[in-house]
């Protein structure tokens, strides 16, 4: 099968489209005939050689697809519809998912819509209920709110929270696409100083929840956009991972309760009881239309240097696409 996998880390240019083994199916696996893949930050940060937590070395983590074989113990039939995370491996003609992580595609979705959904609404649906324990009428300050985890936070946020949404991001059209989406109240962070502005829309009080994909540069931001008793959950570096002075008396007064986590290293059944909990919450309103999964671009397979540019340039609202099965 073909496969896309990198020549040796480093940038873009390290991917090349290879042939590879067909993937081994396992008891509690399923073969998937891959017809769209999504592409991830994290993939970029592997193609680097930064991270070391990918149990297979070809690129992609999630798919949408059709079920070309069940393994022992497995109960979706073949020829079923699926979209789900793979163990690495997502950028080819077949993957192996395991059974316990594939989500039937609701009705009406697309292949590539369905690969636009996984990873994205997992994350922003465990950080923001999760860990995060977002409550009905609470408000939530989403960062990078064109990004593919920011657009599916906010969506998720609205329609199973109705909480009130602050977000930032680097463009009116980003903005105003949130605002479509659901964001009550939207900071350029290129022109405004985003604390201040979160300050005034909440009465002065802050948010008692934070998303932050940014990090070190949104620190003492984010310090003084938090709520007394406010939770902070921290889930990207994208504005640096060192800090070079902090203060923890700001976290003690304020008792701020800050988590970090990644979910890709996340054990097995971590990812299939978080996959249950959304798929039982959320998937019946991508049926109705009040979930939307947000596609900028669709690249072909042969396109995949350009593909990972394009994320890297930050230019896309919501996620890239790789079409696999024309
Ligand atoms: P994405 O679609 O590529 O969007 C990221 C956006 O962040 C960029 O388009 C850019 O938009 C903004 N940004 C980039 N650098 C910035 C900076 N220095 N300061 C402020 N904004 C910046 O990304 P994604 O796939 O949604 O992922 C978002 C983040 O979540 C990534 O860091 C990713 O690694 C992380 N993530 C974590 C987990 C986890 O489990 N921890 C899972 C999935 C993703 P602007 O034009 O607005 O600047």
């Amino acid at each position: 099968m073909k496969a896309i996998t990198v020549k040796q880390p480093g940038g873009a240019e390290q991917l090349q489209i290879t042939e590879q083994p067909k993937p081994e199916l396992h008891e509690g696996e399923l073969l998937i005939k891959v017809k769209s893949a999504a592409v991830n930050r994290s993939d970029i940060v592997n193609r680097e050689g930064r991270s070391g937590y990918l149990k297979n070395p070809n690129l992609g983590i999630e798919v949408a697809g059709i079920v070309e074989q069940a393994g022992p113990g497995t109960e979706i039939e073949v020829g079923t519809r699926v979209m789900g995370l793979v163990n690495g491996g997502g950028y080819a003609e077949y993957a192996v998912m395991p059974a316990e992580r594939a989500m039937v595609i609701p009705e009406g979705l697309s292949f590539k819509e369905a690969a636009a959904i996984p990873e994205v609404f997992l994350t922003a649906y465990q950080t923001l209920f999760w860990l995060g324990r977002l409550k009905e009428g609470e408000t939530v300050l989403i960062h990078a709110g064109g990004s593919g985890v920011g657009t599916a936070a906010i969506q998720l946020a609205k329609q199973l929270c109705e909480a009130k949404i602050i977000t930032t991001a680097g463009s009116k059209e980003k903005l105003d696409f949130a605002r479509s989406l659901g964001a009550d109240h939207c900071i350029n962070y290129k022109e405004q100083d985003f604390a201040e502005e979160v300050l005034q829309a909440t009465n002065q009080q802050g948010v008692d929840l934070i998303l932050d994909f940014i990090g070190a540069s949104y620190w003492k931001g984010n310090i003084s956009s938090i709520k007394v008793d406010g939770r902070w959950v921290l889930i990207g570096v994208l504005g640096g991972a060192k800090i070079e002075e902090v203060n923890l008396l700001e976290l003690m007064s304020k008792r701020i309760q800050l988590t970090g986590t990644l979910l890709t290293p996340r054990s097995d059944p971590y990812k299939a009881e978080l996959t249950a909990d959304f798929a039982s919450s959320a998937l019946k309103l991508f049926e109705t239309k009040q979930l939307k999964p947000i596609i900028d671009h669709v690249f072909d397979f042969e396109n995949i240097q350009q593909a990972h540019l394009h994320m890297e340039q930050n230019k896309n609202i919501g996620k890239i696409i790789l079409k696999v099965d024309p």
